[in-house]
């Protein structure tokens, strides 16, 4: 590495243990030099938590460092190869415009990927330019910043960097970077290219990878010759998604992209592109303009889940069993457990919702009730839970509905027939009903501002205000107002 890329200092120090793994899992590769780095936003609230070097951070060098155009003495950066069915296809892919720095150890013990977006060319680029415009770096800073705020497993976004460049989209558009951590980058592609391309023992020394650095339960288990931790493996794997998509649908959050390379194996919500929140309950809701076959929309996200975890399962065949027949067997009874354990993680969460504290079978109705009335009255499924944890029904649209008025007599009626006191109810249903989501407009509108009229301030409050989305106590009322108009099929800003 030429010594004027290099940063000369041990304030943060980074490993990376991925290069441990056989060498055609990357590609050693340096981010782009870029002509002017500079920081535009910079998460300072998780630079603390992680127990980063602040001052470091904000520094000349800690720009040059955020945004790729200088890496820290002695490490490792490198480009991730993967694969993965895209809208049901299988295809070579890799990190085609992000550069893995290296690994940290946080605070609280856990070690967090740091990950360039937008960082230039690698092997992997295939057509690309390897770069990234700012709006749609702001956009995955925003809403990944919300998911964490929701309290759902998610990457995070660390900083956004501008480069002094411009990219070519539609349109010329300013360059930019984001930093984001993840508890690892492996993704269910990352195992399908290890099975497709590399073979067996390369799968082993992924799962073995894998285990180690995210289940270190089985590796505990490891002891134990009757124990095959690769099934174990698949299990837990299963088990965080089912957990994952559960927590989407709970908030009416729609990925936009569930290819398996967009699905992490440690179970945090990956690649924010043409994502969004739903805003009418209306579960075909797609918001993907190029998802033309609806192949994502909002009610297909807990089936697509299965049927990734499906191709995951095939990649760990050769060590489930040496009887092939019975590997199979052993992957398809695991797959299937993924419905139960979903059903069981999002009827948990919707009886939160509703204030019901031990769900009887037949809450199931009173569920699907109360849906099926949303949809009907194209009721918005964010503000319709808000108004029945404030004890402000009479502010849906629905409210008038015969329907509606025979739905909250028997939800008061199932409410009065548990123990629990009135307050205990609208506190466990304020924890779970958001006040605040980062709708499309919201984020549209912070977007807006900042790239087009270099206005930083809406997006700033928008994300403070995100972070405390189950606060009923100082409701953010300004942004809990309903869209008129459904924003969808959505178009993501500018591209990505
Ligand atoms: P995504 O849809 O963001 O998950 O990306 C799918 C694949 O395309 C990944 O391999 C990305 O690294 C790659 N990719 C996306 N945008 C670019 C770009 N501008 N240049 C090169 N590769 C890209
Ligand atoms: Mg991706």
């Amino acid at each position: 590495m030429s010594g004027n890329r290099t940063i000369n200092t041990n304030k943060i120090l980074l490993k990376n243990t991925f290069i441990k793994l056989p060498n055609l899992f990357y590609t050693k590769q340096l981010p782009d030099s870029i002509p002017s780095p500079h920081i535009w936003i910079l998460n300072d609230k998780l630079v603390r938590d992680l127990g980063m070097d602040l001052t470091f951070l904000q520094s000349k060098e800690g720009a040059e460092f955020l945004s790729g155009n200088q890496v820290l003495k002695n490490t490792n950066p490198i480009a991730q190869a993967y694969a993965g069915h895209q809208f049901g296809y299988f295809t070579m892919l890799g990190d085609g415009r992000a550069i893995l720095l290296g690994e940290y150890q946080a605070k609280d013990g856990e070690r967090y990927d740091i990950q360039l977006k937008g960082s230039g060319r690698t092997p992997y680029s295939r057509g690309g330019d390897g770069k990234a415009a700012l709006g749609p770096m702001l956009r995955e800073y925003i809403i990944s910043e919300g998911m964490h705020g929701l309290g759902i497993p998610t990457t995070r976004s660390l900083a956004v960097s501008i480069t002094g460049e411009t990219v070519i989209r539609e349109e010329m558009l300013e360059g930019a970077v984001l930093t984001r951590i993840a508890k690892s980058h492996i993704r269910v592609g990352t195992f399908e290219y290890a099975s497709k391309f590399l073979g067996k023992e390369s799968v082993k020394a992924l799962a073995d990878y894998t285990i180690n650095r995210h289940f270190p339960i089985i590796e505990d288990s490891k002891e134990d010759a009757t124990y095959n931790v690769y099934h174990s493996l698949l299990q837990e794997v299963i088990k965080k998604q089912a957990y994952l998509i559960a927590k989407w649908q709970l908030v009416g959050f729609i990925h936009g992209v569930m290819n398996t390379d967009n699905m992490a194996v440690s179970g945090e919500t990956i690649d924010y592109g043409p994502c969004a929140f739903m805003d009418r309950y209306k579960p075909d809701t797609v918001f993907s303009s190029i998802d033309t076959k609806k192949r994502y929309a909002y009610q297909n996200q807990p089936t697509i889940a299965m049927w990734n975890l499906a191709r995951f399962s095939e990649t760990l065949l050769q060590l489930l069993d040496p009887n092939p027949s019975k590997a199979i067997q052993i992957a398809e009874k695991e797959v299937m457990e993924f419905t139960q354990l979903y059903q069981k993680y999002w009827l948990d969460g919707m009886g939160k919702k509703l204030g019901i504290f031990s769900l009887k079978k037949e809450d199931i109705n009173l569920i699907k009730q109360l849906l099926d009335l949303m949809q009907k009255y194209k009721a918005d499924y964010t503000d319709s839970f808000f108004q029945l944890s404030r004890g402000t029904t009479e502010q849906l649209e629905m409210y008038p509905a015969q329907g509606f008025q025979q739905w909250l007599s028997l939800w008061k009626n199932r409410l009065s027939s548990q123990n629990q006191s009135e307050e205990e109810v609208k506190k466990i249903m304020q924890q779970n009903n958001p006040t605040i989501i980062p709708r499309n407009y919201l984020v549209e509108e912070a977007l807006e501002a900042a790239v087009k009229k270099q206005d930083k301030s809406i997006m700033k409050k928008l994300v403070d205000a995100l972070q405390n989305p189950y606060n009923y106590e100082n409701i953010p009322l300004p942004y809990t107002k309903v869209p008129k108009e459904n924003s969808c099929p959505y178009k993501t800003y500018c591209g990505t």
